[in-house]
């Protein structure tokens, strides 16, 4: 229910003004749909998407590495109120999100169309073909760090979007015109970041841990390997050695890059034998100063490869 009354400059009387206040302070608490993110891209496109009618909180930050948090009371008592759980899946939260879910509302359970996870709409990467979990592998369901490919965020805002309809049908209108909004914006940007492809395909690259295979993919760079031992395992001195023959054999100078979470030894060690420094990627929104929305995301991680 709203009650529009002005106050303002027009004389209302104080009980009107206050009971309008309540009235308006309850229907727009009522109106919002709390949608929990697991991490800052997820929480970026929910804002992006559902605008004004959405109350988004992201349960990590861009230093925090979203394999290996803890399911923390405060984490509990958000995924209990929350509409909509928007998270990466494929594995990624696999030590934290089940104990959310478990004790989260009943809107966010497998199934419902609150419970969402964007690896479940796009083409996950790197699936293996044997499954040996005494390696310690973290990616068993293949890699679940979708989001650096925008081709990736455009399918994903679009089914997020048929979601947040089905939560709220009432704001169909305005869900919809969001995203054709987002839409447009974010295949204008596709396309300047597209414009000359042809110069990444001569880069190779050394990451820590494979958060990035959707960018070298999209981009076409040539992947060394990665600082780890196995996804989750952290480098040996025979693997370092091992991986700065493959570099030196590959005749190429590679961009060595970690993400603002990374563990850099490695990538110390590294740069040191190569004579080039490493890059620290954003790898998501607030990873550094200048990366605040997913534009800049990917404005910025194309700046620092060029
Ligand atoms: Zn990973």
């Amino acid at each position: 229910m709203h009650i529009n009354i002005k106050i303002g400059k027009a004389p209302v009387s104080g009980l009107i003004a206050a009971l309008s206040l309540v009235l308006s302070a309850a229907s727009f608490a009522a109106d919002n749909i709390n949608i929990l993110a697991c991490e800052p891209e997820w929480a970026s496109l929910a804002e992006e998407l559902g605008g004004s009618h959405v109350k988004v909180f992201s349960a990590t930050h861009a230093k925090q590495n979203p394999h290996f948090i803890r399911a923390r009371p405060s984490l509990i008592s958000k995924a209990r109120r929350a509409d909509m759980i928007m998270c990466s899946g494929a594995g990624l939260e696999a030590g934290w999100l089940p104990i959310l879910i478990q004790k989260g509302s009943s809107r966010i359970q497998p199934g419902k169309p609150g419970y969402f996870l964007a690896a479940d709409f796009v083409q996950v990467l790197e699936i293996p073909t044997v499954l040996d979990r005494s390696l310690g592998d973290i990616h068993p369901e293949g890699n679940p760090h979708v989001h650096l490919n925008p081709h990736n965020i455009l399918i994903i805002a679009n089914e997020f979007t048929k979601r947040l309809i089905r939560v709220d049908g009432n704001n169909q209108a305005s869900y919809t015109a969001l995203n054709e909004a987002f839409t447009s914006k974010w295949k204008a940007a596709i396309e300047k970041w597209e414009q000359d492809l042809s110069g990444y395909k001569n880069l190779s690259m050394v990451i820590y841990h494979k958060n990035f295979s959707y960018l070298i993919d999209w981009l076409g760079i040539n992947l060394l390997g990665s600082i780890e031992v196995k996804p989750g395992i952290p480098p040996t001195a025979a693997h370092l050695e091992e991986l700065l023959g493959v570099i030196r054999n590959s005749n190429s100078t590679p961009i060595i890059a970690v993400t603002p979470y990374d563990a850099t030894k490695g990538a110390e060690w590294l740069s040191g034998k190569i004579n080039k420094t490493y890059v620290t990627l954003p790898y998501t929104v607030g990873g550094d100063e200048q990366s605040k929305n997913l534009f800049d995301l990917f404005d910025r991680t194309l700046a620092l490869l060029k």
